[in-house]
């Protein structure tokens, strides 16, 4: 067929994803669109992929994208006639050691929370179900019923059939060679076979994204890593058997192993990985193999071989060593490049076959609705800055990645890779007080400080970590006296201009402060559904400060900037030029105070007043703010400032009981007032009713984005509501997403938890059904490691319910 001049939409790439994407724009929203192909229909990864496919992945809302993508398979087949070879034995994720199967339960749980019907099993049932399976050492297993695998080929074709006939144009073997953005707006691609215009250009181009994403000057976050697998002869075991065996993986043996035909696929997470043409495939890249490396696989295959004995004896048909794509997290980037009007990526993917569908899905909604349709930050482009794409960044951290695929990861472990990267100037301090630090978005920030302790080491655990009792002094100071936390992990924009306030007037829906104050201003999408908790400082009438989360730096920024006015509103992004600390607790005035010769009181400094403060040598921006629930205050200065801000006030505060405290602390500390943050307790999956933050919406103002959709929820009783929970337990805390129940039946879960150690309650935010709250939520209970535990509704936070501390 010949290349049209134009379309709405040119797919770049014909392999799962690509062929995806233009299904479902077409299917779903009639769009004219164009497939570009340099090759055949899987010519990338796609067509040597084992293909095996699951639903369970430890963010729900991409298990939940995932149980698309697995029932699309049948809808599909019947649809373009070709069949898809899916098979759908259910697999068993095996545990060996008592960790791991003390943590499967615990996913178990967390999986009953998203109704995905997996379940645990004993050795027995394993092994009866799987006979090729050595019993040694066997705990037990998850069983998901949703694993199973396709053929890529006629899976691929399947989706690439039904777009052409919903219209699409799929060309082959022409390659795209350059895009450049008109003055129109739009992007013509010079092809093999000529230029073509268009209003939006997926690059969807797999092994070559990067390569395609440097025709418009962005360096994607992606590099392919090679992978290897094995194909048996028949097994005579399983010949045998009357039903197909399910997959099995055993995490702790690096290989996962799949039914196919009557032999199997054993591949290999090595820990010794290798990647291949870190800039993406060269172009003259064929269907081809790479040389089998099973000197290098060894290691891991002698641990399969062991699991799976009867491969000894098995001939070994076929090897395969393909590469496919790694992001620094092993998901895919997905969505509008921040910064590159209407163009678009869906690349990055290393499970193709459990995510292909659902990415089509949500790109093409996202690209005709202006909304995804379902909370996928995981999958989110705008999850990276420009640091991730760092060659050696990208190799440590997708290395780390690929193998520790089945390694366990532990809630109190941090992962080396690629850092330190970015610290902030008090960093040295704060290692020589002790302090043990996380990374958020390459940004080392202090975790807890293992005060006079300089060898401690925090062994992995899933119960209360050994750093407890550090947290705890940390939280007591702060009680009693004051804690001195680095917010270094804030994202702060400034908006100024003459159309400043009318602008965030309409983009935020609560009232804006008055010149001096700050407030909390949930951000709606036009939907309704949440899409920031920020604060909003007026420094000016014309100037203002909005506040939020460090990590997130680019995905509000991206929605600014698509509702920015032409003119006459300037938006400047100071996460990284301007840094704060957090200082709280009764005794924070006392050493503001020591510092100042203003006056801090609260007629000067009342609560959510923001006032400049020369304190000791710095000249400070001061907000007082707390999430401690304490009086505090947030005090930013000039990046290059920060050290002798950090030195200063550990100056004035030790003396006064003061201590340095880390997130973890604050954690403890925000539970204990039931305060929510984003991503945890606030994300598009959630409303201002759900979450509360209807509060903070100003109802008079006659418009903002979501009013409509706000206040038609404010009608109705949302389904669940977000609240406070005291779990029963002795030496484990919630870690997030386990289910509550009622009389046995699920009725909510849980967002995030941790100990409060000032009021000895281990605590969890949940959203809870609506009908069980009102019906007095008895007889609650809350999933801990598997374990049902009693839980009670905390109808009032357990610290200082009325706000007297930090309004005082
Ligand atoms: C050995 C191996 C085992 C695997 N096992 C599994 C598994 O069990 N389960 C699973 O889910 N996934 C598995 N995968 C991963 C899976 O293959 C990928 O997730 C998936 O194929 C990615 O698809 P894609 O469409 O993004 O990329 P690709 O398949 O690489 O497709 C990109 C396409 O874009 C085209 N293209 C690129 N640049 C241009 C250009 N400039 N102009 C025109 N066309 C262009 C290419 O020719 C190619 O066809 C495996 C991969 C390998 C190699």
């Amino acid at each position: 067929m010949t290349l049209p001049k134009h379309a709405q939409i040119v797919v770049i790439g014909g392999g799962i994803i690509g062929c995806s994407t233009a299904y479902h724009l077409a299917r779903d929203h009639k769009a004219d669109v164009i497939l570009l192909e340099q090759g055949k229909i899987t010519s990338g990864s796609t067509w040597h992929a084992a293909a095996g496919f699951h639903v369970l992945n430890s963010d729900p809302n991409i298990a939940g994208l995932q149980g698309y993508t697995v029932k699309l398979y049948r809808d599909i087949e019947a649809e373009s006639g070709q069949s898809c070879g899916m098979h759908m034995p259910g697999g068993y994720s095996i545990a060996t050691s008592p960790e791991r199967w003390e943590w499967l339960q615990t996913e178990t749980a967390i999986y009953e929370t998203l109704g995905i019907g997996a379940r645990l099993a004993t050795p027995e049932e394993i092994v009866e179900r799987c006979p090729i399976v050595a019993p040694q050492g066997l705990l037990g297993g998850l069983f998901d019923p949703h694993e199973g695998a396709v053929d890529p080929h006629g899976t691929t074709h399947a989706f690439a059939i039904s777009a052409r006939r919903r219209g699409a144009d799929v060309i082959l073997r022409n390659r795209v060679l350059a895009i450049t953005p008109l003055p129109s707006g739009e992007w013509r691609l010079d092809t093999e076979q000529g230029p073509v215009t268009a209003e939006h250009v997926v690059n969807a181009g797999g092994l070559w994204a990067r390569r395609v994403g440097r025709m418009v000057g962005l360096d994607l976050p992606i590099t392919p890593m090679s992978h290897h697998y094995l194909v048996t002869d028949d097994i005579p075991a399983l010949m045998a058997l009357d039903y197909e065996m399910p997959c099995v993986t055993d995490l702790e043996g690096f290989t996962y192993l799949q039914p196919e035909k009557k032999g199997v696929i054993l591949g290999v997470y090595e820990r010794d990985p290798r990647h291949w043409q870190v800039d993406g495939a060269p172009w003259d890249y064929g269907m081809d193999l790479l040389p089998e490396d099973i000197d290098r696989i060894s290691p891991e295959l002698a641990i399969g071989f062991e699991r799976f004995p009867c491969l000894q004896e098995v001939g070994i048909k076929r090897w395969v060593n393909g590469a496919f794509t790694f992001t620094p997290d092993g998901n895919p980037l997905v969505g509008p490049v921040p910064g590159l009007r209407n163009f678009w990526v869906a690349c990055g993917c290393m499970a193709g076959f459990s995510q292909g569908g659902a990415i089509g899905l949500v790109l093409a909604n996202w690209m005709t609705q202006g909304d995804p349709g379902a909370d996928i930050f995981g999958m989110d482009v705008a999850r990276y800055g420009a640091f991730a794409s760092n060659d050696r960044y990208l190799r440590e951290t997708t290395g780390q990645f690929y193998r520790r695929r089945f390694v366990m990861a532990y809630p109190n472990e941090e992962l080396p890779a690629g850092r330190p990267l970015k610290t902030t100037p008090a960093y040295d301090l704060q290692s020589a007080a002790g302090a043990r630090f996380g990374v958020v978005w390459g940004m080392e920030n202090p975790q807890y400080y293992a005060a006079g302790e300089p060898d401690f080491i925090d062994p992995p655990s899933v119960r209360r970590a050994a750093c407890h009792r550090f947290v705890a002094e940390e939280v007591r100071a702060t009680r009693e006296a004051a804690g001195l936390l680095d917010a270094g992990v804030y994202a702060r924009y400034e908006v100024s201009g003459p159309g400043a306030a009318a602008w965030l007037d309409h983009l935020l829906s609560s009232r804006l402060p008055e010149v001096g104050r700050a407030r909390l201003a949930p951000m709606l999408a036009p939907s309704g559904q949440l899409m920031g908790d920020l604060s909003v400082t007026r420094l000016a009438t014309d100037l203002f400060w909005l506040v939020g989360s460090y990590y997130l730096q680019e995905w509000p920024l991206r929605w600014f900037r698509d509702h920015l006015p032409a003119a006459g509103v300037q938006l400047a992004n100071l996460s990284e030029s301007h840094l704060a600390v957090s200082l709280s607790g009764p005794r924070s005035r006392d050493i503001l105070a020591a510092l100042t010769k203003e006056p801090v009181d609260s007629s000067r400094l009342p609560f959510l007043g923001t006032a400049e403060l020369d304190l000791g040598a710095v000249r400070a921006r001061v907000l007082r703010m707390s999430l401690t629930g304490e009086l505090g205050y947030e005090i930013t200065v000039p990046a290059l400032q920060q050290r002798t801000l950090w030195s200063t006030l550990l100056e004035a505060g030790i003396p006064l009981g003061m201590r340095p405290i880390g997130m973890r602390a604050q954690d403890s500390l925000r539970l204990e007032k039931g305060y929510g943050v984003w991503s945890l307790e606030f994300a598009p999956s959630y409303t201002p009713a759900m979450s509360g933050l209807d509060r903070f919406i100003d109802w008079t103002k006659p418009d903002f984005i979501g009013r409509a959709a706000a206040l038609a929820e404010r009608e109705r009783n949302p389904p669940q509501r977000l609240v406070l929970l005291a779990v029963d337990s002795a030496d484990a805390d919630v870690l997030g997403r386990e289910p509550v129940f009622a009389a046995g039946r699920r009725v909510g879960f849980v967002t995030s938890g941790t100990y409060g150690h000032h009021v000895a309650l281990s605590l969890a935010l949940a959203y809870v059904d609506t009908a069980v709250l009102e019906a007095g939520a008895h007889g609650l209970e809350v999933a801990i490691l598997g374990q049902p535990r009693p839980a009670t509704w905390l109808r009032e936070v357990p610290y200082d319910p009325q706000g007297r501390k930090l309004r005082g």
